[in-house]
């Protein structure tokens, strides 16, 4: 019987189109944008949270396996649920199905995308973000509103991707890469963030490796 073990999986996230994220309005500083994306408090780098990549790639999937519970993510506890097993059974405390098999990590800058935000800045004195102006328009007058501004990613930027996957001893580790695959085939088939239908946040996965070996994803 296998033992248990823990695989990490690594990969660059590269946006193919802007990516936005939301941050925390907070109080508005003076000539602030309006819809400012999530950055680290610290270094003020955009990130994007772990829980975001979670909550898409498990929303995804909920739909791919029809484990769809009202507005509300799945919670039926069962074993052979993926969902449940791998993402957690949402407000589900007699479950019997151990820890969360997927935990997420925030995706910060690769050392790459560091060193090309740091050369941007320096000469073109801007980081790898933009402002989007946006008009809604109210479909009753026809008539432009106030614009709102928009902040995102710019296309090309890169982030490194880090999500451990637990195996417990005698579980079938190829069951969860397979549903793994798929969810990272679905999050590039539909988008991250906000915006999507409007063409923000694609994304593809580059140099996926489990355990620092490159993996072709299919199982
Ligand atoms: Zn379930």
């Amino acid at each position: 019987m296998s033992e248990a073990r823990v695989i990490n999986l690594t990969a660059v996230l590269e946006c193919v189109t802007g990516l936005r994220i939301g941050g925390s309005e907070g109080p508005l500083a003076v000539g602030s944008i309006d819809n400012p994306i999530i950055r680290d408090p610290v270094t003020r780098e955009p990130y994007i949270p772990g829980s975001s990549l979670k909550g898409k790639m498990r929303s995804c999937l909920e739909r791919a396996y029809n484990k769809i519970n009202g507005d509300r993510p799945c919670g039926c506890g069962e074993p052979d649920c993926p969902i449940c097993v791998l993402f957690g059974p949402h407000f589900n405390t007699r479950h019997r199905l151990g820890p969360t098999r997927l935990l997420f990590r925030d995706a910060f800058y690769t050392a790459e995308q560091r060193e090309r935000a740091r050369k941007l800045m320096q000469e073109m004195g801007q980081e790898p973000v933009e402002v989007k102006t946006e008009n809604i328009i109210n479909r009753v007058t026809n008539q432009a509103q106030h614009p709102r501004q928009m902040e995102r990613v710019i296309p090309g930027t890169e982030f490194e991707v880090n999500i451990s996957l637990i195996v417990l001893r005698g579980e079938d580790e190829n069951w969860f890469l397979r549903i793994l695959a798929e969810g990272l085939k679905w999050l590039e088939d539909t988008y991250l963030g906000s915006s999507g239908s409007r063409g923000y946040g694609k994304i593809r996965f580059k140099d996926v490796r489990l355990d620092g070996k490159p993996w072709d994803r299919i199982v």
